[in-house]
C-alpha cells in the first residue's frame, strides 16, 4: 500500500469516527469495529465475526453513510429490519426497508427515494433481493456496499442453515465491484470457511473478535420437576425482563400460563401464532420495563432488547453456537445478566434422533451429531462454561470466567466408576428390555412384581450405596457419555449398553466416571439465586439520590416511545439514561457528551431532557 493510499484510508476512518460521534453519539469504536470499517471503506470485501452486542450493525451502517451510493443490508428477519430501521431513523439516517409487510404506497415512496439518491441504507430480505426485477432495478443504482447480516445462515455446517441464503453467492457476479461485508455473531472455524466459500470471500480479510461476554453469568442444571423449576427460577427474579426458551409451541403456552398464575407478566411467542398477535406481543415485550417472553427459537434473532436480564432454556438449545446466540440475548447493554440452561439426557436423545431422521449427507449428519455431543459435554461438564464456549470457537489463551456455576464451585464431582460398572452390568444383564426407572429399581432390589429370573441375576440389589435419585443421575450421566444408550421405543425408552469400546474401558478401570455431586433431594424447594456482586441492574447502579431522576427520564421515554410507536431503547438506552441521571448535564454541550446522544437526538429530545434534569436540580 502506498503512502498516499494509506493516508486516504486514514482520513476515511476519521470521517467514520466523526459519524460515530455525531450521528450515533458514541465516543470511540469498540473492539474490531474500526478495523472492519476501514476494510470496507477501502472498497474491499470482508467477513466479520463479532459477538452479539459487539456492534456489528455500525460496521456496515457507517461505511454506507460515507461511501457514495445506497448501502444494501440483507437480513433474514423482518423483526430485525424493523428495529434497525426505526433506530436509524431516530438517529437521523435516511434508512428504509423493503419486505412483504410494507404497504404499496410506502414501497412506491421508498423507490422514489432510492431513484432520487435520497436513501443511504436499504434493508431487504434474501428472497427479495434474489428476484430478477429487483436485481435489475438495483443494478442501475450506485451501491455503496452489500452487507450480509447473520451470514452463518449460508452454511449447512452451522446451526441455522437457510436455503435462501445460498443464492447470495451470486451477489459477487451480480454486483461486481461493490464491496460485500458478511457479519455474524457465531461461526466456528468450519462455518467461517464455508461462509467464505459460499459467499465468494475466499481471498478477503476475516475479522474474528473475542467471544468473551463478561457480563453473562452462566449456569446449567439437569431437569428436575421441569415446569415447576422454571417458575421458581423466574419468580426468584422479579421485576426483570427475561426470555424463557421452550422446545415446543404447546410448552410455551403452558409455561406462560403457569408463570402468569404465579404473578409474572409472561407472554407466549411462537411461529404458530397469528402474525398480528405475534407483533403485539413482541411490541409489548420490547416496551415493557419487565416482561418475560416464553418462546420457541422462532423468537429472538434480531430482537435487540438491551435490558434482558436473564435467558432461561427450559429446554436446551441445539448446539453451542445456538446456546451462545440465545444466551447472548441477555445483557446486551453490558450490564450483568444470567443464562440458565435446563437439560436432560432425553433431550440429547431426541436431538440425536432428529438428526438421524433428517435427509442430508452423512458427512453433514456427523458434524451435527458432534455438535450435539459437544453441547451436552459443555452443559454436563465440570470446567468453566464461558471458557469452554470460547475455546470451542477457537479462541486461545482463554481464562476462566470466575463467575459461572462451575467456577464458583457449587458443583463438586465424585468418582463413581464402581457404581457405573454396576449400572452397566445391570443394563447388560437386563438385555435392553426395560426403561431407566426399572434399571434403578433393579439395582436397589425394589422392583415391583419382580420375576424370579430377575432376582436370580447377580446385579439384583447390588446398588444399595446410592439413593434412587443418585442412580437416576448416574444413568443420565452414562447416557451423556454414550456408555448407556436409549432406544426410543415410541416414547417409552428402553435402556441398554452403549459404546462397547468405552464400556470395556470403564470395566478395566481405564476410564473413570466422574459424577456430579447433587445435593440429594434437590428437587424440592427453590435454590436462592446466587448473589453475585456483579448482579445489579442498570438502575441499581445509580445512587439513591439519582434514582428519581432516572425514573422520571424513563417515564418520559416511555411516553415518547408510545407516541412514536417505537421501542423505548430506540429513543435512548437505559445506559444513556443512567449516565444522564448521574451526570445531570446542564447544557446542550454537556448533554451531547453523554454516550448515545447524537446530533439528531439532541435536536429532537435535547430540550425535553434538559428541562427534566433542570427540574430535579436543587
Ligand atoms: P450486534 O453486534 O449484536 O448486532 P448492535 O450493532 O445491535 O450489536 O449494537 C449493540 C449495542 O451496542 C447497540 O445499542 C449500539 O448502539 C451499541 N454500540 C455499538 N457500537 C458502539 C460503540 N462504538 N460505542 C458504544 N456503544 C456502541
Ligand atoms: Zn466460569
Amino acid at each position: 500500500m502506498s503512502f498516499a493510499v494509506a493516508e486516504a484510508e486514514l482520513s476515511l476512518l476519521d470521517a467514520a469516527r466523526e459519524i460515530l460521534r455525531r450521528t450515533f453519539g458514541h465516543a470511540e469504536f469498540r473492539g474490531l469495529q474500526a478495523d472492519v470499517i476501514a476494510e470496507v471503506l477501502a472498497g474491499r470485501n470482508a467477513l466479520a465475526v463479532l459477538p452479539t452486542g459487539g456492534g456489528k450493525s455500525l460496521c456496515y451502517q457507517i461505511p454506507s453513510l460515507i461511501r457514495p451510493g445506497l448501502g444494501l443490508v440483507v437480513s433474514p428477519l423482518i423483526a430485525l429490519m424493523t428495529d434497525q430501521v426505526a433506530a436509524l431513523v431516530q438517529s437521523g439516517v435516511a434508512a428504509a426497508r423493503l419486505d412483504s409487510n410494507i404497504e404499496p404506497e410506502e414501497k412506491i415512496e421508498t423507490w422514489r427515494r432510492i431513484d432520487a439518491g435520497e436513501l443511504d441504507i436499504l434493508y431487504i430480505s434474501p428472497e427479495g433481493l434474489m428476484q430478477p426485477w429487483m436485481q435489475d432495478r438495483l443494478s442501475r443504482i450506485p451501491l455503496s456496499l452489500i452487507a450480509i447480516d447473520e451470514a452463518h445462515c449460508v452454511s449447512q455446517w452451522g446451526h441455522d442453515f437457510r436455503p435462501e441464503y445460498r443464492m447470495l453467492g451470486r451477489l459477487a457476479d451480480l454486483f461486481p465491484g461493490v464491496p460485500r461485508l458478511a457479519v455474524t455473531a457465531t461461526a466456528d472455524a468450519r462455518t467461517r470457511e464455508d461462509i467464505r466459500a459460499e459467499l465468494r470471500l475466499e481471498n478477503d480479510a476475516e475479522f474474528v473478535a473475542s467471544f468473551a461476554r463478561p457480563e453473562l453469568i452462566l449456569s446449567a442444571e439437569r431437569k428436575r420437576g421441569a415446569d415447576k423449576r422454571v417458575v421458581e427460577l423466574v419468580t426468584a427474579r422479579p421485576g426483570r425482563s427475561g426470555v424463557v426458551y421452550a422446545g415446543s409451541r404447546d410448552k410455551t403456552e403452558k409455561l406462560a400460563e403457569l408463570l402468569r398464575a404465579a404473578g409474572v407478566p409472561a407472554l407466549a411467542y411462537h411461529a404458530g401464532l397469528d402474525r398480528r398477535l405475534r407483533e403485539t406481543r413482541l411490541t409489548e415485550f420490547l416496551e415493557a420495563d419487565a416482561a418475560v417472553m416464553v418462546a420457541t427459537i422462532a423468537f429472538g434473532m434480531g430482537v435487540d432488547k438491551p435490558d434482558v436480564r436473564f435467558v432461561i432454556h427450559a429446554d436446551p438449545p441445539g448446539s453451542i453456537e445456538a446456546y451462545w446466540q440465545e444466551i447472548g440475548r441477555a445483557g446486551r447493554d453490558g450490564e450483568p445478566a444470567e443464562g440458565i440452561t435446563l437439560y436432560g439426557a432425553a433431550d440429547m436423545g431426541w436431538a440425536l434422533r432428529r438428526i438421524a431422521e433428517r435427509e442430508m449427507d452423512d458427512a453433514v449428519k456427523q458434524v451435527q451429531v458432534r455438535k450435539v455431543r459437544q453441547l451436552y459435554t459443555l452443559l454436563d461438564g465440570a470446567g468453566c462454561r464461558a471458557a469452554t464456549v470460547r475455546r470451542y470457537f477457537g479462541e486461545e489463551g482463554v481464562e476462566v470466567c470466575g463467575q459461572c456455576d462451575l467456577c464458583t464451585g457449587s458443583v463438586e464431582t465424585i468418582d463413581a466408576t464402581l457404581a457405573a460398572q454396576k449400572a452397566l452390568s445391570a443394563a447388560a444383564r437386563l438385555g435392553g428390555r426395560y426403561g431407566r426407572g426399572r434399571l434403578v429399581d433393579h439395582l436397589l432390589g425394589k422392583t415391583k412384581d419382580v420375576s424370579e429370573q430377575e432376582t436370580s441375576l447377580s446385579t439384583w440389589g447390588i446398588g444399595q450405596e446410592l439413593s434412587t435419585s443418585q442412580w437416576r443421575d448416574l444413568c443420565e450421566q452414562l447416557l451423556f457419555e454414550g456408555l448407556l444408550r436409549e432406544d426410543p421405543n415410541d416414547g417409552r425408552p428402553l435402556v441398554g449398553v452403549g459404546d462397547a469400546e468405552a464400556v470395556r474401558a470403564v470395566f478395566r478401570g481405564d476410564q473413570r466416571v466422574m459424577m456430579r455431586k447433587h445435593p440429594d433431594g434437590a428437587e424440592d424447594g427453590p435454590r436462592a439465586p446466587r448473589k453475585s456482586k456483579r448482579a445489579r441492574t442498570a438502575a441499581a447502579a445509580l445512587s439513591p439520590a439519582d434514582q428519581p431522576l432516572f425514573e422520571a427520564l424513563r417515564a418520559w421515554r416511555t411516553s415518547q416511545a408510545k407516541a412514536q410507536h417505537v421501542p423505548p431503547y430506540v429513543i435512548f438506552s437505559d445506559r444513556t439514561l443512567t449516565e444522564i441521571a448521574t451526570a445531570r448535564p446542564a447544557s446542550r454541550a454537556a448533554l451531547e457528551r453523554v454516550n448515545g446522544v447524537g446530533e439528531a437526538k439532541l435536536v429532537h429530545y435535547g430540550q425535553a431532557v434538559l428541562e427534566l434534569v433542570g427540574g430535579f436540580e436543587g
